[in-house]
């Protein structure tokens, strides 16, 4: 198991700060109206929309993106997973995505999409260039520290996504397994499987894809902790805005955003499902009560022997930077309205919850950026692009 996997949900911060060291000494415009932390899709749409409204790229914001490439979590994604198999990639706002192929890999399409699109808009982006906390400063700005110094500004949009934070939950006996534990990030081909027997854990996307995938090289075990739900027919908008809806309930109350698949269900008709199906491969255990040296077992007796464990559990939103900021409730979310913090319009989460889709990120960057103008410069005439 990579050390990038989390075992706990806890996130913890670096302490505030109450100097500045860097700001003034650092090269380029350290002291800006607003810092974008991220570069995939919420952090792109994010930028462009504030240029639109005219904050000027090269004084009044920038965008801090941890990655070597452009591409955000695109670049990371599975060699087999193509842009025919996603469950579709928006347009981002100015720039229509429009590949050769379906076939093509979307670890290379995308991230190709992404760098013409920076390019494009000549957006300011810094990388690589981690993020390692956000804390107040005595003047009401915010320090935004990392690892190539440090940043001030008068507000923050988090486009930080989740692919960093993957989760694994906890089982007894999981440090006896003999086997292989991966998560669906250290994912790359079926083939590294050939001839083991593979344990796929999780009732989402992702699951369903990778066992469509691996059970066609080797055996496999499907489990979940709750029985999946099939959607038979179209996932048209009506359902999309129901399943945001549901999403935006959580976080304006607080609590963790859940997982989209747990509120639209898994679509028979995506062609790689109606495949696996109809081989009988998506015939669903529930989920184990442990885990041995040599595979799974259940209390009532039932044992199936693995070599590989593969937790397609989902991901946590990558927030723990702002845990100085202490935006956490008791519901062990943020408690959202709309794009900002609740109670803080100058804390925007954008691909966070509701909008943690490229569709989504692309809404809630506009949304976010029109907020911070009339925030931060309510007198300034919008360009007539706007
Ligand atoms: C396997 C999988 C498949 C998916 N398929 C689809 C799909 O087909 N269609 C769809 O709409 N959605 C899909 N999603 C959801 C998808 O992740 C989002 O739609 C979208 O791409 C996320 O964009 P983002 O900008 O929020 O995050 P990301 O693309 O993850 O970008 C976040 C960026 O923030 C940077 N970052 C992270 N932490 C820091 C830090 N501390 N400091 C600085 N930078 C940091 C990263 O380097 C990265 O560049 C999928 C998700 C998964 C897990």
């Amino acid at each position: 198991m990579p050390a990038s996997v989390l075992w706990t949900t806890a996130g913890t911060g670096e302490g505030c700060a109450g100097v500045l060291p860097g700001v003034s000494s650092a090269p380029g415009n350290r002291a800006v109206d607003v810092v974008v932390i991220g570069a995939g899709q919420a952090g792109l749409s994010t930028a462009w929309a504030l240029a639109r409204q005219g904050f000027d790229p090269a004084t009044d914001f920038v965008v801090l993106d941890a990655d070597d490439a452009p591409g955000g979590a695109w670049q990371h994604r599975w060699p087999s997973l193509t842009v025919g198999t996603t469950h579709r990639v928006h347009d981002l706002p100015g720039l229509p995505f429009r590949p050769a192929a379906d076939s093509l890999r979307a670890a290379e399409v995308v991230p190709a999409y992404f760098a013409e699109y920076e390019r494009t808009f000549d957006l300011p982006i810094h990388r690589p260039v981690r993020v390692t906390s956000v804390s107040r400063t005595d003047d009401d700005r915010f320090l935004v520290r990392t690892d190539s110094g440090v940043w001030t500004a008068r507000a923050i949009v988090n486009a930080t996504g989740t692919w960093t934070r993957p989760f694994v939950p906890r089982y007894p006996g999981q440090e006896l397994f003999g086997g292989r534990q991966l998560h669906t990030v250290d994912y790359r081909s079926p083939d590294e499987f050939a001839g083991q027997h593979v344990v796929v854990v999780g009732g989402g996307a992702s699951a369903t894809q990778l066992l469509g995938e691996i059970s066609r090289v080797t055996s496999t075990t499907w489990v979940t902790r709750r029985p999946p739900v099939w959607r038979e027919g179209p996932f048209d908008e009506d359902a999309g805005r129901r399943a945001v809806a549901m999403v935006e309930e959580a976080v304006r109350e607080g609590r963790r955003p859940g997982s989209v698949v747990g509120v639209t269900g898994l679509l028979v008709s995506t062609p790689y499902v109606a495949d696996a199906l109809q081989r009988g491969v998506l015939e669903r255990l529930p989920m184990f009560d442990r885990i041995t040296s040599d595979g799974v077992a259940w209390s009532d007796g039932r044992f199936v022997a693995a070599d590989v464990i593969l937790w397609a559990t989902g991901f946590r939103a990558a927030v723990q930077h702002l845990a100085p900021l202490r935006l956490r409730g008791p519901g062990g979310g943020i408690r959202m309205d709309g794009t900002h913090v609740a109670g803080e319009p100058r804390i925007h989460l954008v691909g966070y919850g509701p909008s943690a889709s490229t569709v989504g990120a692309n809404r809630a960057g506009q949304s976010a950026a029109r907020q911070l103008r009339r925030l931060l410069h309510p007198d300034r005439a919008l360009p007539r692009s706007a």
